[in-house]
């Protein structure tokens, strides 16, 4: 049986439409989540993604500011943009846009960014938070992961998940969350052994890999939930043919842009998994939408009690 289709767009906008709805309350008792983000250079990939999160902010009624360095800007330079960011009680939310230009210790931008402004989880204090399970900011690809399986009724308690990926942004988050939610999880990588056979126990196996098609169907138990985290532009025909071969849709718009965005979750995978989610329309809607919720908590948990004074009253 065909895999049921988990639809991200539909999960994201119900999250969206919440999110207006708190931000609604908040700015009618006097706080209006605000999120500032910085965009150094033209980075034309940056540019959109960045366009996007201002606009989600603009539908939602959250306040936004977009800071836009030349990419000549100095490490110091930008740690006083950070730090103004910072002292700015309206600004609830800093989002510092990656990659930074080389001259650029973009680590240490990010580690100046105060862990309650954090709306992208990375500083270690909120990494710290969450593993101890604390109250505190979640990065949100892996925050949208969970939404997408708790909205669709997938058990996770429990349950045998397998990650793929062990990065600061997916794959680490992601398996933590898990954990938090009671799952039995193993985090697999480029040295794992025998990698479909560990990623075949998953009940939920997370793809975060950034490899076209890489988990084909000898990696899936029948019946499991599959979360494909990756973005992949494919461009070589050849490697189109490996994915999408006999798929009319995908042939026409590769045909027409030369280029099509696949997940590294191979196609045929749908016809033996449960449940699976698309590429695109997947997890890449719920990080945008996660980032407006991030946005929202930072400025509760900030503003905690004049918050809840001013939205009791
Ligand atoms: P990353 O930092 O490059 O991490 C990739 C992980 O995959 C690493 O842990 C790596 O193992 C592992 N890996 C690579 N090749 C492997 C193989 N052959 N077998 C097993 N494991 C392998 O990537 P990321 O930032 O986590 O992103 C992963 C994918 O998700 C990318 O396609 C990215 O574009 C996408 N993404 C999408 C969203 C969204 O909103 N939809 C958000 C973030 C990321 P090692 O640690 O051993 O090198």
């Amino acid at each position: 049986m065909a895999a049921t289709i988990l639809d991200g767009n539909k999960i994201a906008g119900e999250i969206k439409a919440e999110v207006a709805a708190d931000v609604k309350t908040m700015t009618a008792a006097g706080i209006r989540p605000g999120l500032a983000v910085v965009l150094v250079g033209n980075d034309p990939a940056s540019e959109i993604y960045v366009r996007g999160k201002v606009k989600s902010c603009e539908d939602l009624g959250i306040y936004s500011e977009k800071i836009t360095p030349p990419d000549t800007i100095t490490t110091e330079a930008l740690l006083k943009i950070v730090a103004d960011l910072n002292s700015r009680d309206e600004i609830d939310g800093i989002l510092v846009q990656l990659p930074l230009p080389a001259q650029v210790d973009s680590k240490r931008v990010l580690m100046a960014v105060d862990p309650r402004k954090d709306v992208d989880g990375f500083h270690p204090v909120n990494v710290g938070l969450l593993s101890t399970q604390r109250p505190g900011l979640v990065p949100c690809t892996p925050a949208g992961i969970i939404e997408i399986l708790k909205r669709s009724n997938i058990p996770i308690a429990g349950q045998e998940a397998v990650v793929i990926g062990r990065s600061d942004i997916v794959g680490k988050p992601v398996a933590m969350l898990l954990i938090n939610n009671n799952a039995t999880v193993t985090v697999c990588h480029s040295k794992t052994r025998d990698l479909p056979s560990v990623c075949r126990r998953a009940d939920i196996l997370v793809a975060a890999i950034g490899k076209a098609g890489l988990v084909t169907r000898d990696f899936v138990k029948p019946g499991a939930s599959v979360i494909d985290v990756g973005t992949n532009k494919v461009t070589d025909r050849a490697e189109f043919e490996r994915l999408y071969s006999g798929h009319p849709k995908r042939e026409e718009s590769f045909r027409t842009k030369g280029s099509t965005l696949v997940g590294d979750v191979h196609p045929e995978v749908a016809e033996v998994a449960g449940a699976l989610t698309p590429v695109p329309g997947g997890v890449g809607p719920l990080t945008i939408a996660m980032l407006m919720s991030n946005t929202t908590r930072a400025a509760k948990l900030r503003r905690g009690d004049r918050g809840a004074q001013r939205l009791s009253a």
